[in-house]
């Protein structure tokens, strides 16, 4: 059974303004992501690819069609509900969204702290998570002393801390030169074959995709026009 099921999803944002038209984001996508697999999500900007991501995390509601997440229906969830599914859910953003007057230990620590574990566990768990990310010693530096590498190997830690099933990595790679991105996809596929995490990654960059993904969906103007591995989808017939 897929980890990530979408069956007929459509996304349709109401018009923001008198003069303006509603966003048909999604129309009709299917999509079956496997546990452990790494999926690439490539498109051009406005294909509807965050919508997609924000839509399998729950925090925008499909108009219609059917969404399951750990063999759960989420599209009719309660709220209370969906805060706990976004605990086994990881995210890890383009401008990284760190806390910034936060040290890199408190920055890990706050989603072990929403999700109520006590302080020993917390304390061993960001231990661990700096010596698996390679910042061991910067625990005590805040966001703004370090590169954008390790900022985003600290949003990597903070994504795991809880130990989700899925990590949505959305752009992460984006705002990295070339070889800051190829050493953040080699730790993103360590945490592939370590801990067997699914990874969700959306990018614009072809070269990402390649790198990394098994499987890749290919979105244009809301819809997925063609799913496969990266083989299939990427050679030329
Ligand atoms: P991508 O991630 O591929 O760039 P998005 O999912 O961000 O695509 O956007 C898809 C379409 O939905 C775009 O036309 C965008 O302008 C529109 N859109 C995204 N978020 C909203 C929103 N909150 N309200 C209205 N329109 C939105
Ligand atoms: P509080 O959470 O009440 O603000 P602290 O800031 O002292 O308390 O941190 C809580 C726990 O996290 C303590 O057990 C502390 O030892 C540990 N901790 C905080 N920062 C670091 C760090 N840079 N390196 C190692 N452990 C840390």
């Amino acid at each position: 059974m897929p980890i990530v099921a979408l069956r007929d999803v459509s996304k349709t944002y109401p018009a923001r303004g008198r003069n303006e038209k509603e966003v048909r984001a999604i129309q009709s996508v299917d999509l079956d992501i496997e546990a452990g697999e790494i999926y690439g999500i490539i498109g051009y900007s406005g294909a509807g690819k965050s919508t997609l991501v924000r839509l399998v995390n729950a925090l925008e509601r499909a108009t219609s069609g059917s969404i399951q997440v750990n063999g759960t229906e989420i599209t009719t969830l309660p709220e209370r509900e969906l805060r706990k599914l976004r605990l086994g859910i990881g995210m890890i953003f383009q401008q990284f969204n760190l806390f910034n007057s936060k040290t890199v230990w408190k920055n890990i620590e706050y989603p072990l702290e929403v999700a109520g574990v006590p302080v020993a566990e917390r304390n061993a768990r960001i231990s661990d998570l700096l010596h698996f990310v390679g910042l061991a010693d910067k625990a005590g530096n805040y966001p703004d002393q370090l590169s954008g590498g390790q900022k985003q190997r600290v949003g990597i830690a903070r994504a795991l801390a809880t130990s989700p099933s899925i990590l949505l990595a959305d752009e992460a790679t984006s705002a990295l030169d070339p070889e800051t991105t190829l050493e953040v996809l080699a730790l993103l596929k360590r945490v592939n074959e370590e801990f067997g995490t699914t990874i969700i990654v959306i990018t614009h960059e072809m070269d990402v995709i390649k790198t990394i993904a098994h499987k890749v969906a290919v979105m244009e103007q809301g819809r997925v026009i063609e799913t496969g591995t990266v083989f299939d989808v990427f050679s030329d017939p």
